[in-house]
């Protein structure tokens, strides 16, 4: 078989966890484009960054971290502007940051397959092959959103989205609004919302766990990571982060906690055409339904390799795959965040130059 060409490594996806692997990469003085390539799908610079609505703001619940050697230009997300919307300055770096490291990411491209050949492994792409040795799949979660299913769902003559089709509250003027989810997406939803949308109800599959303090408890945050490693390890479903470390209350989410916006009630039972009855009878009408209930991780043009597990997983640690060795997945469970991804990096490119 001839490939369009060959590379060593090959790392799909430029969100923080593919850039972060390839700094390092690059620091090992391996060359962009000729010892290794990065590949992403997306049309700029920025990772799901790039495709989140306008309204959301770098801090608006959770830190955003610094990608390694980011200071060399000067560039910090600590001090970035609080009222510009987060996806045009994480382009913004990312684009300086591929730039000043050289790191040629090549988009769009999209990775349809990943599969065997011999010993090494072929990238299937809609812009031809490439033969490799090893696999950095850093795809995050953004093209698999997750929806839970429920009684009744084929039956709402409303509409139904996903936190990755949401755009703007404008969307939603004067109607009946349900958002369901127990984390920060949900909760900006509603707060979004407000005073916008002519009847708005949140409901949550379990109570919400506020925590105190105004940022996430270092324990709690830690645990919870600790928990999609273990999972991750055993290649199991990964658990939701968000029920492992609870909720921190900014000062805005105290205040809608205060005034009655931010009370989660318990799911509904069913879904009707017109809305939502809940187990005691109550029905709430609804024109929209935000789903803010997650993503899973997106693997599907890893399938060839039948990586997945009985246990619904991939089983992974310190980033590598344990059922392929030639496979590595940054940005995965306990790495699933932007101070995850980055330390990702270090770990993973320092396998792999082990291996080369
Ligand atoms: P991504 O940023 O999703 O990058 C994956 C890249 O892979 C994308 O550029 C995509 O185009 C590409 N790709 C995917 N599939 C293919 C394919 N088949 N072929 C080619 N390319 C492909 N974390 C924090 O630490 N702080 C926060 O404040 C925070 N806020 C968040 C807010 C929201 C609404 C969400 C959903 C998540 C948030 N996170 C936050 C989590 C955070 O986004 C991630 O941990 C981190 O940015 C993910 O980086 P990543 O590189 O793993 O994935």
């Amino acid at each position: 078989m001839r490939f369009d060409r060959d590379v060593p490594v090959v790392v799909i996806g430029s969100g923080q966890a593919g850039l972060a692997v390839s700094y390092y990469l690059r620091r090992f003085d391996l060359v962009a484009g000729q010892d290794f390539v990065v590949l992403d799908r997306g049309p700029d610079a920025g990772g799901a960054w790039q495709h989140r609505w306008p309204s959301l703001r770098l801090g608006s619940a959770h830190r955003v971290h610094d990608l390694p050697g980011m200071a060399e230009l000067d560039l910090s997300f600590d001090t970035a502007a609080r009222d510009v919307p987060a996806r045009d300055i994480v382009a913004d770096y990312y684009r300086r940051y591929e730039e000043h490291f050289q790191l040629h990411v090549e988009r769009p491209v999209t990775v349809r397959s990943v599969v065997n050949s011999g010993a090494d492994l072929v990238v299937h792409t809609d812009r031809g092959s490439i033969g490799t040795r090893f696999v950095v799949n850093a795809t995050g979660t953004w093209g698999a959103p997750f929806i839970p299913h429920y009684p009744g769902v084929m039956d709402f003559a409303g509409r139904h989205l996903h936190t990755a089709d949401y755009v703007s509250a404008e969307d939603f003027r004067d109607k009946n609004v349900i958002v369901v989810g127990g984390g920060t997406s949900a909760i900006g939803f509603m707060l979004e919302l407000e005073g916008v949308a002519s009847g708005l109800t949140w409901v949550a599959r379990r109570p919400i766990d506020w925590l105190d303090s105004e940022q996430l408890d270092v324990e709690g945050a830690a645990e919870a990571v600790a928990a999609q490693d273990r999972a991750a390890r055993a290649g199991q479903a990964l658990p939701s982060i968000v029920s492992g470390t609870g909720v921190p209350k900014t000062r805005r989410i105290a205040a809608g906690i205060h005034r009655g916006l931010l009370v989660a009630k318990p799911m509904f039972s069913v879904l009707e055409p017109g809305g939502a009855r809940w187990a005691d009878g109550s029905v709430v009408p609804a024109d929209a339904i935000i789903w803010a209930t997650g993503f899973r991780p997106e693997l599907r043009h890893l399938a060839p390799l039948k990586l997945r597990e009985a246990a619904g997983g991939v089983t992974v640690g310190s980033g590598a795959s344990w059922t392929d060795p030639r496979i590595f997945l940054a940005g995965y469970g306990p790495q699933a965040s932007t101070i995850g991804a980055s330390r990702a990096g270090r770990t993973i490119a320092r396998q792999i130059m082990a291996l080369l």
